[in-house]
C-alpha cells in the first residue's frame, strides 16, 4: 500500500438560480484578474514596481467599500483571495520561464472560482459551498477526506464540474513479466506490439466531421451576433465530446495496459504525425500527450514502468525481425516487406514492435547488438531483463546493481 495525491474531477449541474448566480461570481473574479493584472503591467511598465497579490489584496478591500463596487462584497471573499494567489502563481511561473505572460480574461472563455470550505456535509457525501449551498452532482463523492481547496469551474461548452485533490491509497498491481509497446495513432487509438490494434471509439471520425462543419459555419457568422455565440456554444460542445470520448478510450487502454504488462515502452514524439496536416496534428499531439500523462501516474502508482523511446528512433523503417532499416518509407505506405529477410510488416504493427527493443536497449544502458531478438524469439537474456526490471519497478526504486547482474550473468 502507498499513499498518492490523486485529483477528481467531477461533473456538477448547479439550478438556475446558482447558475445566475456564478456567473455574477465569475464576473466579478473575471473583473479583479483582468483590473490588477492591467494594474501589476502598467506598475511595472511605468516605475519598475513588482506588485505582489497582498499589495492587491489591500486596494480589494478599499474597493469592495468603494460606490460602485459593492458587487464585490456579495462575492465569497475566499474566492477573490484565491483569484488574487492564482494571479502571484502565474506571475511567478512567467518568471520562472515555465509560462507565458499572464493573459486577461475573456468572458466567453472557461471560468472557475477556488473555494476554501467545501461545507461539512461532505462526509455525508454532499459539496456544500458558501452562498451557494448544496451542489448536485453526476456521481457520488469519493470516500476521502473533506479537502482545504475546491474548485468549481465552468468550461467553453458551459458544464460546470467540481474539481480537487485527495490522499488515497493504492495497492500494487501483480507482476506479469510481459513487455509492450505502444504506438498511438491516428486511424487507430493505438497498435500494440502483441499485434493488437486498438479502434477508435465508435463514431468518432465522424463526429470529427461533424465538428469540422460547425467550425466552419461558426466561421460565416457575423462577429457579436447572438447566432455566433450559439454557433461557438455548438463547436465547443462538438469538441468537448469528441475530447470525452476519446478520453474514455485512453482511460481504458492505459488501464489495461498497467494491468497486463511490466514494462511500457512508447514513441518520444511521433514525428511522422508531423506531416499530416494541421488538423491531424492536432488531435495526435493531443492523445499522443494524453496517453503518456496518463501512463506516467498509473505506472508510478501501480509499481510499474514507463519508457519513451526516442524521438529519432526509426522506428517504422526498421525490420522488427532482422533489424534492417529501410532508406525510406512513404507515409502512405501501410505495408512493406523487408528486402533482407523477406517479412511482409504492417507498418504501426512493426513500429509498436521495435519499440520494446529499443526502450530495454535504453534501460539497460547498452549497445544495440547485444540485444538482437533473433527470429521471433526472446533470448533469455532479456527475459531475465524483464524480471529484473519488474521487480524494480514494485520496490519503487532502480537498482542498479541487478541490472549490472543481469547484464553479464
Ligand atoms: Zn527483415
Amino acid at each position: 500500500m502507498s499513499t498518492v495525491t490523486r485529483s477528481y474531477r467531477i461533473r456538477a449541474y448547479p439550478n438556475g438560480a446558482q447558475r445566475r448566480l456564478l456567473e455574477r461570481w465569475f464576473g466579478a473574479s473575471r473583473w479583479l484578474w483582468n483590473t490588477t493584472l492591467g494594474i501589476r503591467s502598467e506598475a511595472y511598465r511605468v516605475c519598475g514596481l513588482q506588485l505582489t497579490g497582498d499589495d492587491l489584496s489591500r486596494w480589494l478591500t478599499q474597493w469592495k467599500r468603494t460606490a460602485g463596487h459593492e458587487w464585490l462584497a456579495a462575492v465569497p471573499a475566499t474566492c477573490l483571495t484565491q483569484c488574487l494567489r492564482d494571479q502571484d502563481a502565474a506571475f511567478r511561473n512567467f518568471f520562472a520561464r515555465r509560462a507565458r505572460y499572464p493573459k486577461f480574461k475573456r468572458k466567453s472563455a472557461a471560468a472557475s472560482l477556488r473555494f476554501q470550505d467545501a461545507g461539512t456535509a461532505w462526509a455525508r457525501g454532499v459539496v456544500s459551498l458558501p452562498k451557494l449551498g448544496s451542489l448536485k452532482l453526476a456521481e457520488s463523492l469519493p470516500k476521502v477526506e473533506r479537502p482545504g481547496l475546491v474548485t468549481l469551474s465552468r468550461d467553453a461548452a458551459g458544464h460546470y464540474h467540481v474539481s480537487f485533490c485527495a490522499e488515497v491509497e493504492t495497492s500494487l498491481l501483480r507482476i506479469t513479466h510481459r513487455v509492450v509497446g505502444v504506438d498511438v495513432g491516428l486511424t487507430h487509438l493505438a497498435t500494440l506490439s502483441t499485434g493488437e490494434k486498438i479502434p477508435n471509439p465508435k463514431r468518432y471520425h465522424a463526429r470529427l466531421k461533424y465538428l469540422r462543419q460547425q467550425q466552419r459555419c461558426l466561421a460565416r457568422r457575423q462577429k457579436g451576433s447572438r447566432r455566433r455565440e450559439k454557433q461557438r456554444l455548438r463547436v465547443a460542445r462538438a469538441h468537448a465530446r469528441v475530447r470525452q470520448e476519446r478520453q474514455y478510450a485512453l482511460h481504458a487502454l492505459t488501464t489495461r495496459l498497467v494491468r497486463e504488462f511490466d514494462l511500457i515502452f512508447i514513441e518520444d514524439l511521433n514525428v511522422k504525425a508531423m506531416a499530416r496536416g494541421l488538423h491531424a496534428r492536432a488531435i495526435h499531439d493531443v492523445a499522443f500527450s494524453e496517453v503518456r500523462r496518463q501512463l506516467t501516474y498509473k505506472c508510478s502508482w501501480y509499481g510499474k514502468i514507463l519508457e519513451t523511446v526516442d524521438r529519432w528512433y526509426p522506428s517504422s523503417k526498421r525490420c522488427s525481425k532482422c533489424r534492417y532499416t529501410l532508406d525510406e518509407l512513404r507515409l502512405d505506405q501501410r505495408q512493406w516487406t523487408c528486402p533482407r529477410c523477406g517479412t511482409c510488416h504492417d507498418r504501426d504493427i512493426n513500429a509498436a514492435r521495435n519499440l520494446p527493443a529499443e526502450g530495454l536497449r535504453q534501460l539497460a544502458g547498452r549497445d544495440d547488438r547485444d540485444l538482437r531478438v533473433d527470429a521471433g524469439d526472446a533470448c533469455p537474456e532479456e527475459d531475465l531483463l524483464v524480471q529484473v526490471l519488474a521487480e524494480e519497478a514494485r520496490s519503487g526504486h532502480r537498482n542498479r546493481a541487478c541490472l549490472e547482474q543481469a547484464r553479464f550473468s
